[in-house]
């Protein structure tokens, strides 16, 4: 059986960006304003307060990252409340929140959402037309994880 999601066309995006990473995902966010303004923005705590501050715009912040931020994203996600996950994250830094982060990419990807971990790929989701329709995501069936017999 199919479970469909439908993604509305005015998306709900969050974004989360590590310390080395927050300079980059602003500038990302002032150079994309035009369609972020089209959209709801979530965030973790720092970053959205940054991006805040440099669009003029309110975002839904929520705790920091090492504070609980990430999980409270990863749970929104579980819950079908969010869309759109642009995350870059540090490359060559070891974070206190390893845990967190690892599973907030693991439900980003088990819950089949749009998931950006770089500028390029964060630019070509934000550029796409599917930005400012409906589209109808495809969930995984957990269906047999659920029911099985342990
Ligand atoms: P922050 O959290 O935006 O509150 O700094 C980001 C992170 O997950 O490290």
């Amino acid at each position: 059986m199919k479970i469909i999601r439908k993604i509305p066309n005015v998306k709900r995006i969050a974004l989360v960006a590590h310390d080395n990473k927050k300079k980059d995902i602003v500038e990302w966010a002032v150079h994309n304003k035009a369609v972020l303004a089209k959209h709801f923005l979530f965030a973790t705590g720092t970053t959205g307060r940054l991006i805040e501050e440099e669009l003029d715009r309110p975002v839904t912040k929520l705790l920091s990252g090492p504070l609980g931020g990430d999980q409270q994203i990863g749970a929104m996600i579980a819950e079908g409340k969010l869309d759109v996950l642009i995350f870059f994250w540090d490359p060559m830094q070891a974070q206190p929140h390893d845990s967190d982060v690892k599973a907030l990419l693991r439900l980003g990807v088990a819950w089949n959402i749009l998931l950006a971990c770089d500028r390029a790929t964060a630019d070509f989701i934000l550029t796409s037309p599917l930005m400012h329709t409906d589209y109808e995501v495809q969930i995984p069936d957990y269906n047999t994880y659920l029911t099985r017999s342990v």
